[in-house]
């Protein structure tokens, strides 16, 4: 039972880039895999009249089940019309490992796949983005490739140190994939704890400050493919208030560290078009819930402590629209 994003109301990311790249500003994508994330999401996105790309690992597409997924994304574009303005929406997959993903998840309305075949040697690696790009391409869906591996962890995506991607690599990559983006490895990073401290300088207040991104390669790559879009994976700057709120309230997470807020607001204005936050939704809707159940011992209904949660992601996605990713006022 085939279907096509366009029946669902989805966009790819084709015209959305394209803008981003003219407005300097990135499109925000967001990852969910339940319910009240998408709702805040896409509430946050109408709010700020933002495009947004709903964003879906493998993983969370087994845990929220692919039939689900198709209706759930069709339900946040016809959400977004309800709530008042009709935002672009694009369903896209985040770290597709295998040809076969992808199209299953093209079958399954998505408007936008990626295929990460930076694990592989660079050979397989233009081989099999090639062929899911020859594969999306005869749908209209967009397909995202990746050069250079980003250090952390996220889901099944695992690696001990970051692989700068290399300039001299992403022309004739570009060309012989026909990708319609590309990832880079610049030095953001999976997962909530992104540098050791050891890695990081204290500013006067105590606070680690972590090595800057490479913004020498981001400008090179440029040069070699003016105007190409660019995509910053790992890229949650990791709020403090709410680590605090999580460990003050029985949680124990150590070490985390992001990418400093003004370091994305720079790179939104490069090439760079689609900026992914995933583990910063995490902890806002963490933190939120520990609270609620250390205060509110006598709560069950789990719309007490969901609900403030989704209030929570929202105030933190429509943050991100308007304060680092300049994509508020775009849709
Ligand atoms: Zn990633």
């Amino acid at each position: 039972m085939a279907v096509s994003y366009k029946d669902l109301g989805l966009v790819n990311t084709k015209e959305l880039f394209k803008k981003a790249t003219e407005g300097k500003y990135a499109i925000p994508a967001f990852n969910f895999n339940n319910m009240e994330q998408m709702q805040a999401i896409v509430q946050a996105c109408v709010e700020t009249k933002s495009p947004v790309i709903l964003q879906v690992s493998g993983g969370a597409r087994k845990y929220a089940n692919q039939t689900l997924l198709r209706y759930m994304a069709q339900g946040a574009v016809e959400y977004a019309k309800e709530l008042g303005y009709n935002i672009p929406i694009v369903l896209h997959l985040d770290h597709g490992d295998t040809f076969e993903l992808c199209q299953s998840c093209i079958e399954y309305g998505f408007s936008s796949v990626m295929i990460d075949g930076s694990h592989h040697s660079y050979e397989e690696n233009v081989a099999l983005t090639r062929k899911v790009v020859e594969y999306a391409h005869k749908y209209d869906v967009t397909v995202e490739g990746e050069l250079g591996v980003l250090a952390g962890i996220e889901d099944d995506v695992v690696a001990e140190h970051h692989t700068y991607t290399q300039p001299e690599e992403v022309q004739d990559f570009v060309s012989k994939t026909g990708v319609d983006s590309l990832a880079i490895s610049i030095g953001t990073s999976h997962g909530a704890n992104k540098f050791k401290p050891e890695q990081c300088t204290r500013n006067a207040e105590g606070i680690l400050i972590p090595p800057p991104l490479r913004f020498d390669i981001l400008e090179a790559i440029e040069k070699k493919i003016p105007g190409f879009p660019i995509v910053l994976h790992g890229s949650s700057s990791v709020p403090q208030q709410y680590v605090k709120t999580i460990n003050d309230n029985g949680g124990k997470l150590k070490d985390t560290i992001g990418i400093p807020e003004d370091e994305l607001r720079r790179a939104s204005k490069s090439a760079v078009c689609k900026i992914n936050i995933d583990s910063d939704g995490r902890l806002a809707m963490t933190a939120s819930i520990r609270e609620n159940f250390i205060q509110h011992p006598e709560w069950f209904d789990p719309r007490q402590y969901l609900g403030p949660a989704r209030e929570e992601l929202k105030k933190l996605y429509a943050h991100k629209t308007v304060n680092v990713l300049g994509s508020a006022g775009k849709a």
